[in-house]
């Protein structure tokens, strides 16, 4: 609650007088209309990571600004929060990341951008964001050589500091936790001590069937106890507890390739939506019932 409180005092700072009417209004329009309140958008399928054994496309599609502009133009509600982030990719890997955000910021109340940090440059940590999130697999840099298969912990760190340079107040640094990363929290908090980072936390890395990136079974910090995955006797993976409702039932996810998806876990085996109009909008509002139920084939591995 505090931390939501401290950033909306930053954002109405940094965005004006009128912002918290804008907020307003683009909430209750949203309730309104019914359609979800946070669109996460995916810049790039490219990664400005090299970790080993990534497979990543030869030809990554990248998100033309005018896609962003002409889905958030047919829907009869713009979102509240607009948020960048990767699917096995990430944002910074964009080379349109600047005209991206400029058309977030102007339909959205609040912009956030996730990213993993490697490859940041001192004009992306100038953009227009009202909360940074950085992701680190590791805390120690045998932890992270372990996960990543590089030498990039120091980088990582680094690119919190540019960032940090710049006077921004919202930055929040995750640890997500892995096998060879699961003994890493006390490494993380002196870390967080000693630069000063002052808002965190600690996740586990989510499972990825697929097997071509870090979340592959093997990576799974399965022998921690608060693990939300478990083995069975045959060997097959599932979630200790499974949750209610959808974590993310308040968002949809707009694809590099400019494709809307019920969440960023859900691809073409799921429902989705190619061509930008109100009446896609109207299909899109109806998924949230779906990711209530977690009905979709993605929601087996979701925590
Ligand atoms: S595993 Fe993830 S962070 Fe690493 S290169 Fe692949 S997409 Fe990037
Ligand atoms: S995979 Fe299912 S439960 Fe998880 S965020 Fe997506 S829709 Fe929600």
């Amino acid at each position: 609650m505090k931390r939501t409180l401290i950033t909306a005092q930053n954002i109405w700072r940094r965005r004006g007088f009128s912002w918290p009417f804008s907020l307003l209004g683009s909430s209750v329009r949203c309730w309104n209309t019914k359609i979800p309140r946070g669109l996460v958008v995916e810049p790039s399928q490219s990664c400005t990571g090299t970790c080993a054994g990534c497979s990543r496309p030869a030809d990554p599609a990248v998100l033309e600004p005018e896609q962003l502009d002409r889905w958030l133009t047919a829907s009869p509600a713009k979102p509240v929060t607009i948020h960048f982030s990767g699917k096995h990719s990430d944002p910074l890997a964009s080379p349109l990341l600047k005209d991206l955000t400029e058309t977030a910021i102007q339909n959205s109340s609040m912009f956030s951008i996730s990213t993993i940090g490697l490859g940041i440059t001192p004009e992306h940590a100038k953009l227009p964001v009202d909360r940074w999130i950085f992701s680190l697999p590791a805390a120690t840099d045998k932890s992270w050589r372990a996960i990543r298969g590089d030498g990039r912990f120091e980088e990582a760190l680094r690119a919190i500091e540019t960032v940090q340079k710049t006077g921004r107040r919202m930055i929040e640094v995750v640890l997500t936790l892995w096998k060879p990363s699961s003994d890493d929290r006390e490494a993380f908090s002196r870390l967080a001590e000693e630069r000063g980072w002052k808002y965190r936390k600690t996740v586990f890395g989510r499972f990825d069937p697929t097997g071509h990136h870090v979340g592959k079974l093997t990576n799974l910090a399965l022998e921690d106890p608060d693990c939300p995955y478990r083995l069975d006797r045959n060997g097959k993976l599932y979630l200790k507890n499974i949750p209610r409702s959808c974590p993310l039932a308040g968002c949809l996810f707009l694809d590099a390739m400019g494709t809307l998806h019920p969440c960023p876990f859900t691809g073409n085996e799921s429902p989705h939506l190619k061509e930008p109009s109100q009446d896609a909008w109207n299909t899109a509002k109806q998924w949230t019932e779906h990711k209530r139920n977690r009905s979709y084939p993605a929601c087996e591995w979701c925590p």
